[in-house]
């Protein structure tokens, strides 16, 4: 056998191969669009390899023109093949040129099967019989098709597409993956014309272009081969992070969990050795695992899926599970969503502990709060009970007087009805104030949760006055109230904001003890705050906060009182935060303390 047929044999087993083992990568996995490509580049080197050594051997001029013309098919598979690979792996090149190519090659396909003999002669008139390298081969004799001008374009826009996507891919750090596919396949261009140009001299029988191609396609395949080595480092390293994430997640009691979107299934590794609920059967779907979700939590968490893929926030939810055992425990989940190239949801994976544990000792501690800040309440009751007694011994005095009268009256005879009749009316009325104050303190005394409402903040701020009116005259301080025009109702619990109000102006009234009577004077202030909150103010015109008790001042037990305990500031700093709101103190301009607290205006929706 000649060199020739071996050389050209050769390349024909090698691209061969090579298009075999990238076709089946890609029947395994489809989305390979890579493989496909080189694929395709590669049979259509062995094709064209065959096919030359078909045109060398050629025994007529007819025959030649023939084969010429079936080998442009190859040749413009892999010229457009090449085309899309370098666009897919550099993911680079002008999407523009990279078009033109294809359509110059689909056209110059058509115009090749529509002239005769094909797209590079119009005519083939003879084959002259030329040695080489120890063999007999055709050489044609015959007349240029000037359509054959579109090949040479097509591939001078290949040349400058290659080396343009080469320069971008090399600027955006993939210099190694840019400088082997631009060198190869500007070397293989121009090997082509220099090839080309020595056939056109009569130096060789034939163009050759499979070997041009084959310097094109290695390249090609050691870069996939690069990439798989790669993929294979990333699957180990992947493998490794995997198990270590095991590990972890067993020794954190962690649970990993993701929800396939598109095909609505939830995986759940054994999270905490299998202690919540999971389902039997591996996977299950949202609405399956709503199911085991408590009733009570089941619309929170739907709400934080929906901020999760519907608005792209970070999934967040605490909620309740039933574990196997029939019992509940509490889940605090956290997770991201991944998104397909439009944006649209496809996964949501994330974490999960059990709170249980961190559950109990929140309520423990939100009990233990709600008792001081009742004890509280009953100490600030406490301090006004002299106030109180004595504003109840005035209905209860009238009561007995009213009593005594009516009494001597029923002696007389005629009965003054009309007289009696007054009597009742004034019993009654002291009955009902004296009930009225009784019924309010029992209120303040009695021990409650925090518990919402919607709240009118001129009912509020007055039976807080009513309370504190007998304290007020006690200590000879006045009181003034400004509301402005059509505040909007709050939303809060109307026992623990009354407290609130209660501290700050029995703290006010401390702070005026040592002042002139005629000074003593507190004002609230009920308005709106910059956010569009509410807020109210307590000024007076006490001593005022010393400048190193401002930053104290609501640290529990903080106090400057010999009697004091220290938590009433403590206390209504907690109750507004419960509730949404803030509380700050300062000292007026003139004199005296403010202290104010913000509130959130009461929404459609006020949890009770
Ligand atoms: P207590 O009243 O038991 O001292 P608080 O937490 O209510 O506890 O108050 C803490 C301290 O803040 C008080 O001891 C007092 O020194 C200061 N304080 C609170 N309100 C005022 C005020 N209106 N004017 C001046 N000082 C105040």
């Amino acid at each position: 056998m000649s060199p020739v047929t071996i050389i050209l044999s050769i390349v024909a087993g090698m691209t061969f191969m090579l298009a075999v083992v990238h076709s089946l990568v890609w029947v395994r996995d489809r989305t390979a669009s890579l493989n496909l490509l080189f694929s395709i580049s590669a049979a259509s080197a062995a094709i064209i390899a065959v096919m030359e050594l078909a045109l060398m051997h050629a025994h007529t001029p007819d025959e030649f023109g023939t084969i010429l013309r079936w080998m442009h098919v190859p040749a413009a598979a892999i010229t457009i093949s090449i085309v899309w690979f370098i666009r897919s792996y550099l993911g680079t090149g002008r999407l523009w040129l990279a078009w033109a190519i294809t359509g110059l090659r689909v056209v110059a396909l058509i115009i090749n099967f529509s002239v005769s003999p094909n797209v590079t002669f119009e005519a083939v008139h003879a084959l002259n019989s030329v040695s080489f390298l120890g063999e007999t081969l055709s050489v044609p004799v015959g007349d240029n098709n000037p359509w054959r001008l579109l090949i040479h374009l097509s591939m001078l826009l290949l040349l400058i597409y290659v080396i343009d996507a080469a320069i971008v891919a090399g600027k955006q750090e993939r210099v190694r993956k840019a400088l082997v596919m631009g060198i190869s396949i500007s070397f293989g261009i121009l090997l082509a014309a220099v090839l080309s140009g020595l056939m056109v001299r009569g130096i060789l029988p034939g163009p050759f272009t499979s070997i041009v191609y084959l310097c094109i396609v290695l390249p090609m395949a050691l870069e996939l081969s690069m990439d798989l080595i790669h993929t294979r480092e990333l699957s180990r390293k992947l493998t490794e992070s995997e198990e270590r994430m095991r590990l972890t997640a067993r020794a954190a009691d962690l649970g990993l969990w993701y929800w396939d979107i598109v095909r609505d299934e939830i995986w759940i590794n054994d999270f905490g050795s299998g202690r919540i609920a999971k389902p039997a059967s591996g996977n299950t779907s949202l609405d399956h695992y709503m199911t085991l979700v408590h009733p009570v939590d089941r619309k929170s968490l739907r709400e934080a899926l929906d901020r999760a893929t519907e608005d792209d926030q970070d999934f967040q939810a605490e909620f309740r599970i039933g574990d196997p055992n029939g019992s509940e425990r509490w889940i605090a989940a956290s997770g991201q969503v991944e998104r397909g190239a439009h944006g649209e949801p496809l996964r949501l994976r994330g974490i999960s502990i059990d709170i249980s544990t961190q559950k109990q000792f929140e309520d423990a501690l939100e009990r233990s709060r709600s008792a001081l800040t009742h004890s509280q309440r009953i100490s600030a009751m406490g301090q006004l009970s002299m106030a109180l007694a004595h504003e109840l011994n005035q209905p209860l005095g009238a009561i007995l007087r009213n009593a005594e009268a009516g009494e001597i009256n029923l002696r007389h005879d005629p009965l003054d009805i009309d007289e009696l009749r007054a009597i009742f009316v004034d019993i009654q009325n002291d009955g009902q104030r004296a009930a009225e104050v009784i019924n309010h303190m029992r209120a303040l005394f009695r021990y409650r949760e925090l518990r919402m409402e919607t709240i009118a903040l001129s009912d509020l701020i007055r039976e807080v006055e009513d309370l504190l009116t007998p304290e007020l005259k006690r200590r000879h301080v006045t009181l003034s109230t400004t509301i402005s025009d059509s505040l909007p109702d709050i939303c809060g619990d109307h026992i623990h904001l009354q407290q609130v109000l209660l501290n700050l102006i029995i703290n006010s009234m401390d702070a005026m003890e040592t002042k002139e009577t005629a000074s003593r004077h507190i004002e609230i202030f009920a308005g709106r705050a910059d956010g569009g909150q509410i807020e109210l103010a307590v000024k007076d015109t006490g001593a005022g906060f010393g400048p190193d008790q401002l930053g104290r001042l609501f640290e529990a037990f903080y106090t400057t009182k010999p009697d004091g305990m220290g938590m009433g500031l403590a206390i209504c700093k907690t109750i507004i935060e419960s509730h949404g709101g803030q509380i700050r103190a300062e000292n007026n301009k003139e004199s005296g303390a403010c202290v104010s607290f913000t509130l959130p205006v009461h929404q459609d929706e006020c949890v009770t």
